[in-house]
């Protein structure tokens, strides 16, 4: 079994077709007619631009507009008039062949673009290489392998799968990709996932391992290539692709649509995510929004704090991303089980209990006030979605400090103030809810932590774990009476615990007047389903009957019986 990034969801079962790299190597020759040398580099131009616009219009129709962007974009990148001219001048100057100028200028600018510090300026250098390629070929008449004509149920294996070979592809006769380099925001990956193709990126050696009609799996949601897979594997995957494929169709109709109940009440599936990339892939899987971006994933897996501007880089990245749909950017919820090595945090004898998140932040005012900073130049300089969230809140006195923090802090920038709310998820934040709504712009109800504190039982412990367990009444009622003190109070009460992708849990949500579910990205499409199969009036039936229960068992077979039943 080979593994590989998992970057276009599916299964594909097929039969290897390896594309070998032509070989575009030529001999630097010195030229006796420089005009002459011109005209031939600006015919291959010209022919370049008008195989471009072919190629552009195809994907058109095939993919979608937004995709034959990419490849649009490399026509903007080549009649950039700096990058001819230059081309021009060295032929000029230096007498040599077209070949020779084109490689330069484009290696130049590939340069340019590896030593970019984001990694979305960076596989900008992919799209160069391939300009460069396919500006090469037509300077030295090599025709490309006719991707068009691939036979049906190809797997495609590659080294880096180019945006032009992409929007060559005839989309019905690949069963899925495999390449050797891309990650998840290349444009590969991104045109495999707006075409669906499954693909795994990444796979070491996978031109030379795999071999030319073999029999392949491969899994996009796992990673993984199984070459020359036993019967009982062909047996299990196809049986696994059949019910993805099935899910996928059933999921197909509520793709760009609202999420409402069945009686037509307005809901909202936003997505939680760790990291700016994760945006694209909330925008991809059609979330309305995010409804928690838990930022101390910027702070891990390195030997410093991330300074104000690349915190504010990050931020304003997922808001463009997400162009004008909210942003809900939960401020460092660091300690408990989230231990980051440079910050020195002393060892505690009860970590979930101690000094963590905003009672952290508060203590550490400097440090905070440069994510606040950025928080708020980030919403300035965006649509002004960015709602920022405080985790781990216990008294309204803390939640008045941080709020009190940004306003200063907006008035020295000169800056709107942003939306601030604050995570539920203490027991105490539960029972001076409605104290607290005044002052918060909206509730997110943390249920992963709230579950843990009102049962008193730690979320990662196994001995306890019977007792953590969100079905539990206590909890049911806690989110009951959270939810309907922030509709009372008229602010918008969301979800963004593991609790808001749950099913089961769906009716009660609805019947309590719950407005925004936060779920990963791949539960966007299934959480707006199970919303759509609810009206209050059946709601509030199950929620009645769940309410007067007393036992978590009692209550989850309850809602079995109603969901699944
Ligand atoms: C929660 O507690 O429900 C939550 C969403 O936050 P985290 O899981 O990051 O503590
Ligand atoms: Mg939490």
């Amino acid at each position: 079994m080979l593994k590989g990034i998992a970057a276009s969801e599916g299964i594909g079962i097929g039969k290897v077709v390896v594309i070998r790299q032509q070989d575009i190597t030529f001999e630097q020759k010195t030229v006796a007619n420089v005009h002459q040398e011109i005209d031939r580099l600006h015919a291959a131009v010209d022919q370049f631009m008008a195989n471009t616009e072919k190629l552009a219009e195809e994907m058109e129709k095939s993919v979608n507009p937004k995709e034959a962007q990419i490849i649009r974009g490399h026509m903007a990148m080549l009649s950039d008039p700096f990058m001819v001219s230059q081309m021009d001048d060295m032929i000029k100057n230096d007498s040599i062949c077209a070949e020779a100028a084109a490689q330069t200028v484009l290696d130049m600018f590939k340069a340019m673009f590896q030593g970019a510090e984001d990694e979305l300026t960076q596989q900008r250098a992919t799209d160069v290489e391939d300009i460069k390629t396919r500006l090469l070929k037509l300077l030295l008449g090599i025709k490309d392998a006719d991707l068009k004509t691939l036979p049906a149920g190809t797997v495609l294996v590659v080294g880096d799968l180019t945006p032009s070979m992409t929007a060559e592809l005839n989309r019905d006769n690949i069963a899925a990709i495999v390449t050797e380099s891309g990650g998840m925001t290349s444009h590969s990956a991104i045109l495999s996932r707006a075409l669906e193709i499954p693909a795994v990126l990444s796979v070491l050696n996978a031109t030379v391992t795999l071999k030319d009609s073999a029999t392949v799996i491969v899994d996009g949601m796992s990673g993984t290539v199984i070459n020359d897979p036993t019967v009982a594997q062909l047996e299990e995957y196809e049986k696994k692709q059949a019910d993805y494929m099935a899910e996928k169709e059933r999921l197909r109709a509520y793709i760009g649509k609202e999420t409402l109940t069945a009686d037509g009440i307005k809901k909202e599936v936003f997505c939680n995510i760790g990291n700016p990339k994760d945006g694209i892939k909330a925008k991809e899987k059609d979330g309305e929004g995010v409804g928690l971006f838990r930022t101390e994933f910027l702070f891990m897996d390195r030997e410093s704090m991330p300074d104000e501007q690349e915190q504010y880089e990050a931020y304003k990245k997922v808001c463009d991303t997400l162009e004008n749909k909210t942003v809900i950017i939960r401020t460092l919820d660091v300690g408990g089980d989230k231990e980051i090595p440079y910050m020195n945090l002393a060892k505690e004898e009860n970590p979930f209990l101690g000094f963590r998140a905003v009672r952290y932040c508060l203590k550490n005012k400097e440090q905070y006030s440069l994510q606040l900073r950025a928080l708020i130049r980030a919403n300035a300089d965006t649509t002004g979605n960015l709602w920022i969230m405080v985790p781990m809140i216990a008294t309204v006195a803390e939640f008045k400090e941080v709020k009190a923090l940004i306003e200063d802090l907006a008035a020295e920038l000169e800056m709107p103030v942003p939306k601030v709310g604050t995570m539920v998820e203490t027991p105490a934040a539960f029972i001076m809810a409605d104290k607290l709504a005044k002052y918060c712009d909206f509730f997110s109800i943390g249920t992963n932590d709230l579950t843990q504190y009102i049962m008193v039982a730690d979320r990662g412990n196994s001995q306890v774990a019977y007792l953590y367990n969100t079905y539990d009444p206590a909890v049911l009622r806690a989110i009951k009476q959270i939810i309907e003190t922030g509709v009372n109070a008229g602010i918008p009460v969301g979800m963004c615990g593991e609790a808001a992708a749950d099913p089961l849990l769906i009716p009660l949500l609805i019947s309590f007047g719950m407005t925004e579910f936060s779920v990963s990205p791949t539960s966007v499409l299934k959480t707006r389903a199970e919303i759509a199969r609810w009206s209050k009036a059946e709601a509030d039936k199950v929620a009645q009957e769940v309410l007067a229960l007393e036992t978590a068992d009692e209550a989850f077979a309850c809602l079995e019986s109603h969901v699944r039943g």
